[in-house]
């Protein structure tokens, strides 16, 4: 594929926003609105960390500048009101709110708490709420733990891996790595008595840190659950590492190296939705995340001012890309659901470039994390940039699941 700077690309016409008619589509009967499950909630606007690889504020989206800095109680409130009419409406068993940022826990404890217990109070009976708060894991203290035992909020803390490799990249405002700090966090959460409000790690993989190195030091905090995060990038914002060579694979060979391990651990091993995901589809299963696998996005996200927006990750795009034009003070959730970049991440099959359609790890792969689709001259109709380690990812956990079957099913034919 032949880059295209963002500057060419206004001249071009993008998917979906140029290309997809969604009065047509929906008058053919071809899209179906699903409503949203899952809310990223941007409480806070800023943070105390200058992570280099940061999507909100290293990437080419520079609007945050104008974002109030937290979200109002007024805006707060507003959103509640909001995310209970959408459920009312659609009555899901249970959403996911996630308390966002920037860094969540600068908004403070008292705005957290009250936005919580204000949208259970106005949850429809029958809808429950499941709370997360996203944070760097600097500023966890006394008051944070409090405020997540007594209002029934999780916590996920980023952590990279190592001291060497997690400060390579999550340092401070001076430059500092942070990883002293988060480790001393995460071994409070890792306490028998706070266990129960730790929801686990988010780790951004670094392929140039040894993939074994990583993932024990990540078990060495006994967390109950790790996200492993692809590094956003797409075909014209390149992520690091991954060139144009299709034959290179190194997120494919990391990821594999680390699936290995996890899939041979005696005992029951830490959950990683990622694997668990490959495996759920290889065997005719659903995807438990939308890194993989290509189910329709049930996600909105909503900025500090009340914006309703598409995805916060988009930003690494370009600038605005993730924007919708509609806010939560004068339009509901439904609203956002007719906005073409969310048809195109509800569209099944239809949403992805021809060669995801005809590729033999599709049904799995599904085109992977939409932001990684990118491209400037013609937006997202486009496979992965990680195409080629996904194929090689998909492939390795295809095999290891082939020969176990095979090996089981020898040992069930020379049972007596
Ligand atoms: S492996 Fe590549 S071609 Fe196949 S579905 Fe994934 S991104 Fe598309």
């Amino acid at each position: 594929m032949t880059p295209v700077t963002p500057a060419d690309a206004a001249a071009h016409e993008r998917w979906p926003d140029d290309l997809l008619d969604v009065t047509a589509l929906r008058a053919a009967g071809r899209a179906h609105p699903l409503p949203f499950r899952e809310f990223v909630v941007k409480v806070h606007s800023r943070c105390n960390l200058a992570c280099t690889y940061c999507y909100v504020y290293e990437a080419a989206d520079q609007l945050w500048r104008r974002q109030p800095h937290t979200m109002s109680r007024h805006t707060a409130e507003r959103l509640c009101h909001r995310i209970a009419e959408h459920a009312a409406r659609h009555r899901p068993a249970s959403i996911r709110v996630i308390l966002h940022g920037g860094e969540p826990l600068l908004a403070g404890t008292s705005l957290l708490r009250g936005l919580t217990r204000t949208l259970r109070e106005l949850l429809p009976a029958g809808t429950r709420a499941e709370v997360v708060i996203q944070t760097n894991g600097t500023l966890l203290d006394d008051a944070v733990l409090r405020l997540c035992h007594e209002e029934d909020i999780r916590i996920a803390v980023s952590l990279d891996g190592t001291p060497r490799t997690h400060d390579r990249a999550r340092r401070d405002a001076a430059g500092r790595g942070t990883h002293a700090r988060v480790a001393a966090a995460l071994r409070r959460l890792a306490a028998p008595e706070h266990r129960e409000v730790w929801a686990g790690l988010l780790c951004t993989v670094d392929v140039t840190a040894d993939p074994l190195l990583t993932y024990e030091h990540l078990l060495s905090y006994d967390p109950p659950a790790i996200r492993l995060l692809l590094p956003l990038g797409n075909w014209t914002t390149r992520p690091p590492g991954r060139t144009a060579d299709p034959t290179a694979v190194p997120y494919g060979h990391w990821l594999a190296t680390v699936f290995d391990t996890w899939y041979r651990a005696p005992g029951p091993p830490v959950r990683i939705a990622f694997f668990e995901s490959i495996l759920d589809l290889l065997l005719g299963g659903v995807t438990r995340t939308e890194t993989i696998g290509g189910a329709p996005s049930q996600l909105a996200v909503v900025d500090t001012d009340g914006a309703l927006t598409l995805s916060d990750q988009l930003k690494s795009a370009y600038e605005g890309a993730d924007r919708s034009g509609l806010d939560i003070h004068r339009h509901s959730f439904d609203a956002l659901l007719g906005h073409p970049g969310v048809v195109a991440r509800q569209l099944a099959a239809e949403g992805l470039a021809a060669q995801c359609r005809d590729c033999p790890v599709g049904a799995v792969c599904g085109g992977g994390h939409y932001p990684h689709r990118y491209r400037a001259d013609n937006g997202y109709l486009n496979p992965s940039v990680y195409c080629p380690d996904l194929m090689a990812l998909i492939r390795h956990v295809a095999q290891a699941v082939r020969t176990d079957l095979a090996a089981a099913s020898r040992a069930g034919g020379a049972r007596p």
